[in-house]
């Protein structure tokens, strides 16, 4: 396969069209090891980008990717690399986005990862309860001191991101570049809907997460739990709320969606992640899919998601369309 690089947004940087992010498996479902031998396939099919945050695993996830990282010797100039601030730690001053946690917490990441400074830096919430031109001037002054070239927010609503925008204008500061939403088949209004002015006003780009609805969308679920996934995890709050939700009526209609889109899969001649994340891919405001893998294989078998999204035809699309029933009323 050959990887796919898009510019985030409006900036001159570029990025893999796939990324890998952590959350919930490097630092705490696999090994070190694992996580190393999951970055080095990405890595050599042409990912160049990797999320993190300091939330994940309690800091763990930053502290393996960043051992992995110095592992193999990469060209740092070859990655980007970023991580999200929102929640730090049980003080109070450990959350939210006061310029104390922006400015304290970027120092405790960079260390976590030994690096020098992040790609990108994203506001992993809103902080309803911080002045907007307080954070707008802390993501700033942490970009003046070297220690990420873009900033960007997470799950912020578009009324949100264009107050940020009109706060640095006013003060001729660096305004978010990327968004950083849940985006997958099930999930879809904020991206396709509610952020429309945002690609179009201000040149943002997305950079989407869980585009296979936690593994939900590689019908990996559709005959129960599989022990060694994600959903079988015990002690994790999150994922006892995904596996029950699998027990509901929303959740059986969901399974059923998925077992259709596996025909389509199937018609097509790729499996069902695959066309999920192709049809990820063929949003041309996102700017990255972040993925998640918790084996090799898993990214060996997405990346080539990138050859079926020329096969996703207008007919193939409706089809899609079909099964989910919730295209956004624009
Ligand atoms: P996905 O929805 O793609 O889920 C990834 C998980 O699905 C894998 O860890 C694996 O879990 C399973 N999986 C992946 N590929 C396959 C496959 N081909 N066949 C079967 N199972 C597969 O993405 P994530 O939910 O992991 O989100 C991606 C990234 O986005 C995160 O790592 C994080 O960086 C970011 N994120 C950001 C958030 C935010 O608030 N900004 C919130 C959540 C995520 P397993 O094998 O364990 O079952």
């Amino acid at each position: 396969t050959s990887m796919e690089y898009r510019y985030l947004g409006k900036s001159g940087l570029m990025v893999s069209c796939l990324s890998l992010g952590g959350w919930v498996t490097y630092g705490g479902q696999v090994s070190p090891e694992v996580a190393q031998m999951c970055m080095k396939t990405a890595y050599d099919n042409g990912i160049n980008f990797f999320d993190t945050a300091e939330v994940y695993s309690g800091g763990q996830c930053e502290i393996d990717m960043g051992v992995a990282i110095r592992k193999f010797g990469w060209k740092r100039s070859d990655l980007v690399i970023s991580t999200k601030l929102f929640w730090g730690g049980k003080g109070p001053n450990d959350r939210g986005l006061s310029r104390k946690h922006i400015v304290e917490g970027t120092d405790a990441s960079l260390k976590r990862l030994q690096l020098d400074y992040v790609d990108l830096l994203y506001a992993h919430r809103p902080d309803p309860d911080t002045p907007m031109e307080e954070i707008v001037r802390a993501f700033n002054y942490v970009i003046e001191q070297g220690k990420a070239f873009y900033w960007g927010t997470s799950e912020w609503s578009g009324q949100q991101i264009s107050e940020a925008h009109a706060v640095a204008q006013r003060l001729n500061l660096i305004a978010p570049l990327m968004e950083q939403p849940q985006y997958n088949m099930f999930h879809r209004d904020r991206v396709e809907k509610e952020y429309l002015p945002l690609y179009k006003n201000f040149g943002m780009g997305a950079t989407i997460w869980s585009p296979l609805a936690s593994g939900l969308l590689s019908g990996k679920y559709n005959d129960g739990v599989p022990p060694d996934s994600r959903l079988a995890i015990e002690d994790n709050a999150v994922m006892k709320r995904l596996r029950e939700s699998l027990e509901s009526e929303d959740g059986r209609v969901k399974i059923q969606k998925v077992t259709q889109l596996g025909h389509i899969a199937q018609r097509l001649g790729c499996t069902t992640a695959q066309l999920c994340l192709a049809w990820c891919l063929k949003n041309p405001n996102l700017s990255s899919v972040i993925t998640g893998a918790s084996r090799p294989s898993q990214i060996e078998e997405n990346v080539k998601a990138l050859q079926v999204v020329p096969l996703l035809t207008e007919e193939v699309m409706e089809a899609i369309e079909g099964v989910l029933m919730n295209r956004p009323v624009l």
